[in-house]
């Protein structure tokens, strides 16, 4: 809906809400996203759905890479126009309504949405099509189990059967959120989702049927409940070698300057986002390779004759994926577990650190002790550095892969503001 066309009460809202952002931005408070959209709300509750009436929008939420699957979703989905986007990862509806309030009226609006609030922003924004990326176990101190989560997201798409649903055939979870309940052909699945085949490096959020309570069994891709129909769709949407196939068969070459197959899979739920709004992927691809670092992750700083690549894992999935995108080169790891990051550090061992083997590893953090044990007992020999510092002298030129949780990596980044 255009500025114009709002009721008053909205138009007030939306520009207070603007007013606020800029105000906190010029207080230097960060960019203002979540305040702005915040009192937006509070003056008129309905503000994100009156800001949503008339353009074509897109819902991404997950556990892991969704900030970066939207990034690659706008860039894909804006060959058709201009697209709003709460890029900075505000991704609850105060970030929203704040984006789409700054953004001025757009055709096109991608949103990263925090799984928690997925049933919430479905509601108020009525969205065209909802990606789902993956649901695998976050802060353990304060995420809802998993199970729970697919539940609540199940429920909420029943209500919206008209919105198109984009979901990742390897994830059981998502593919039992993605199917309606008491289907009798269930095991069959419905015609308004779209599956792509994005990987899952992390199966242990999922070894139980959501459905029966029975074992998920796997071979290669495959997998399927010993006790029930549920099953893994057959993917339209596939990563092969450096391209994804589409649902024509036509392969395209994907080249990114993220790193990892991880990513690869982001960019195949992005051109399948971008294609229910009508883009083809041959016309998308190559907007996917403008996007280098996302919110700071990915970005790579050179100092002192060391290439330094900054990777955020957080949670044991995401760690996973981090060893995934690091090269073979000296890595330093870094652990809080400050009130962002969770409290409670026992996923360290569920995460095998075996691939580090015969690597340089540094680590650091609030939290070096819990990873110091958890490295000894993994047979991955480390060194403990107390500062950003101490690692860039410890490690010999050439790349240095920093792999951190939440605010670990907040720290680097700003230690590394400091010593540029
Ligand atoms: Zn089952």
């Amino acid at each position: 809906m255009t500025d114009a066309k709002m009721p008053l009460r909205a138009k007030v809202a939306s520009s207070v809400s603007r007013t606020a952002a800029a105000l906190s931005r010029a207080a230097g408070r960060g960019d203002g996203s979540v305040i702005g959209g915040w009192i937006g709300l509070k003056i008129d509750p309905d503000l994100l759905a009156h800001l949503s009436a008339g353009r074509a929008i897109a819902l991404v939420s997950g556990t892991n890479g969704k900030t970066t699957t939207t990034r690659l979703t706008s860039a894909a989905v804006g060959v058709l126009g201009r697209v709003a986007t709460n890029s900075f990862g505000a991704n609850m509806p105060s970030g929203h309504t704040s984006a789409l309030a700054k953004a001025g009226s757009t055709p096109y609006a991608v949103l990263e949405v925090d799984e928690h609030y997925l049933a919430q922003v479905l509601e108020a924004t009525e969205p065209h099509v909802v990606a789902l990326l993956n649901l695998s176990r976050d802060q353990l101190d304060r995420a809802k189990e998993v199970a729970m989560m697919a539940q609540l997201w199940r429920a909420a798409l029943v209500r919206h059967t008209d919105v198109r649903v984009v979901a990742n055939a390897d994830d059981p979870l998502v593919v039992w959120a993605a199917t309606p309940p008491g289907d009798p052909a269930r095991g069959i699945h419905p015609p308004h989702v779209t599956w792509f085949s994005a990987g899952q490096r992390w199966h242990d959020d999922s070894w139980v049927c959501p459905e029966c309570g029975s074992t998920i069994q796997r071979s290669g891709e495959q997998w399927w409940c010993t006790g029930c129909p549920l099953r893994r769709p057959e993917p339209h949407w596939v990563v092969e070698d450096e391209g994804v196939l589409d649902p024509t068969g036509a392969w395209h070459k994907v080249s990114l300057q993220l790193p990892g197959k991880v990513n690869l899979g982001n960019a195949a739920t992005a051109l399948a986002v971008a294609a229910e709004f009508g883009v083809r992927p041959v016309d998308a691809v190559s907007r996917l390779g403008i996007v280098t670092s996302v919110a700071g992750r990915y970005a790579q700083v050179d100092k002192d004759g060391r290439n330094i690549r900054l990777l955020l894992a957080k949670n044991p999935a995401s760690w996973l994926e981090a060893f995934d995108m690091a090269d073979d080169a000296p890595t330093l790891l870094s652990i809080n577990a400050r009130d962002p990051d969770g409290l409670d550090t026992s996923w360290l061992y569920d995460v095998d650190f075996a691939p580090l083997r015969g690597r340089q590893v540094l680590i650091t953090g609030d939290r070096a002790y819990d990873l110091a044990v958890r490295l000894d007992v993994n047979d991955v020999p480390f060194q403990h550095v107390r500062t950003f510092a101490d690692a860039l002298r410890s490690v010999p030129p050439g790349r240095l892969e920093v792999i951190a949780n939440y605010t670990a990596f907040q720290d680097i980044r700003a230690e590394l503001d400091r010593v540029i």
